[in-house]
């Protein structure tokens, strides 16, 4: 279904409005391996067209806590769009953050139908009409609350809503796979990004399977090509006073919803910070491939090489199965690792263990290290099965609850039997009491 997304500051109304249009229909929570929260999308229908909304309200508690730009938060939600719905506040009228939003409109050039809210009454439609001031066109006066001219605005959405959705980058599987640089700022992004580029940049436009976003990169690898997310956004030096961090954190969760793997580059000059572990975090939620880059190696000594290692002990346990390169974009160090390091990873992220094997393994584990007795009862594994992949995906059928020092256990106990370098595992139980 074609997607209209509501964009617009907090307290506009924007949610009032949403659920006005929605009427009752219940919310669809996409359940995508990948979306590192579930993102919230409702399905609608107006005079006998179906389409999708997405509130981006929920933008605004995201997950790093920390209220978002109004602008960044537009960016983020136009891009993933038919049309968009902006309101605006029309007793307020326009502030900073919404001329802030209608430059990211113009920018993104999606059609756009703008809701002036708040009209509740006739004498209130001269404030809805200072805002035709903003150059998107005429505003629709509407009462998200009393519901006053919310038919006319869902005519307006609809009529330039398209009937069909636009093929998505990112959402078509084959073509070339899908690599994001992440780090926070200054780890060597851009550089790592020139030096595989180099002279490897594929300017052919059309490659079967592959929809071309002018963000993203297609470069030619090992005798393969591979397609470079969200390289503007690296290449794209963003100097923000404050708020840097977040908006480091923003872009690596977009950039993981399109990528397929995770290359994260740490300093290795540098000591570890929380800023690392979290983007490391954000790809092991997102269910990414992972592989990851100490950078800068051509600055190492032995103290800080020691200091290093423990660091890395204590503060990426959580990521130990991660195939790990240490190279200078600088000076091309290693460079060359980095292409079979992401195609381990990308391997087990695919990897399907078949079911008779996975429980002659269950078996034997489960004989010789049975789960502690609780309560008098043991739970047992009664079967287990490879729900998916990308990641892969166990489903284990138990007769009681596994807790989770077992589960690890198991985790730890599957990747020694199979090894899944460079991916994480879901492991899932269903309780037959
Ligand atoms: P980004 O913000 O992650 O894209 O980082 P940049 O690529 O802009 O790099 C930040 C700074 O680190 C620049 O001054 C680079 O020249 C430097 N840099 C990047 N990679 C290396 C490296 O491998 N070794 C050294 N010594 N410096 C590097």
């Amino acid at each position: 279904l074609p997607v209209l997304a509501v964009v617009g500051r907090p307290n506009v109304g924007k949610s009032t409005l949403v659920n006005r249009i929605i009427g009752r229909r219940e919310a669809v929570v996409e359940d995508t391996p990948g979306v590192t929260r579930d993102r919230v999308y409702y399905e609608a229908t107006w005079n006998g067209r179906r389409f999708t909304v997405v509130d981006t309200g929920g933008w605004e508690r995201d997950v790093v806590g920390i209220d978002l730009s109004v602008a960044v938060q537009a960016e983020y939600a136009i891009e993933s769009a038919d049309a968009v719905m902006f309101v605006v506040d029309a007793i307020v009228g326009p502030t900073d953050s919404d001329e802030a939003v209608v430059r990211v409109l113009r920018k993104a050039g999606k059609p756009v139908v703008l809701a002036a809210n708040k009209v509740d009454n006739m004498a209130q439609e001269a404030d809805a009409a200072a805002l035709w001031s903003l150059g998107l066109g005429q505003p629709w006066p509407v009462s998200a609350v009393h519901g006053r001219g919310s038919g006319d605005l869902l005519d307006a959405a609809l009529a330039i809503l398209p009937e069909a959705p636009a093929q998505r980058f990112g959402v078509t599987e084959g073509g070339p796979r899908r690599v994001a640089l992440l780090g926070r700022p200054n780890v060597g992004k851009s550089s790592m990004l020139n030096k595989v580029a180099g002279e490897n940049r594929v300017v052919v436009d059309k490659i079967a399977g592959t929809t071309r976003d002018p963000v993203d990169e297609l470069i030619q690898l090992g005798g393969k090509t591979w397609k470079f997310i969200d390289t503007a956004g690296i290449r794209r030096r963003v100097h923000l006073t404050q708020g840097a961090d977040f908006y480091a954190s923003l872009r690596t969760t977009a950039a993981l919803e399109k990528a397929e793997v995770g290359v994260i580059l740490i300093d290795a000059s540098e000591r570890l910070t929380e800023q690392d572990t979290r983007i490391i975090s954000l790809a092991v939620e997102a269910g990414r491939a992972i592989v990851i880059a100490y950078n800068k190696w051509d600055l190492m000594d032995e103290e800080r090489r020691y200091y290093l290692e423990r660091e890395i002990e204590q503060d990426l346990v959580q990521v130990t199965w991660a195939p790990r390169v240490n190279v200078s974009a600088l000076t091309g160090r290693h460079m060359e690792k980095l292409v079979p390091a992401i195609e381990t990873a990308l391997a087990s992220w695919e990897k399907r263990i078949p079911t008779g094997q996975l429980n002659a393994f269950l078996g034997t584990l489960v004989a010789s290290h049975p789960h502690p007795i609780r309560g008098g009862k043991q739970p047992r594994i009664l079967f287990g099965t490879q729900a998916g992949t990308k990641p892969p995906r166990f489903v284990l059928f138990t007769s009681g609850f596994l807790e989770a020092g077992y589960r690890r256990f198991i985790e730890r106990r599957l990747r020694e039997e199979f090894g899944f370098p460079g991916t994480p595992i879901e492991i899932r139980m269903k309780v037959r009491e």
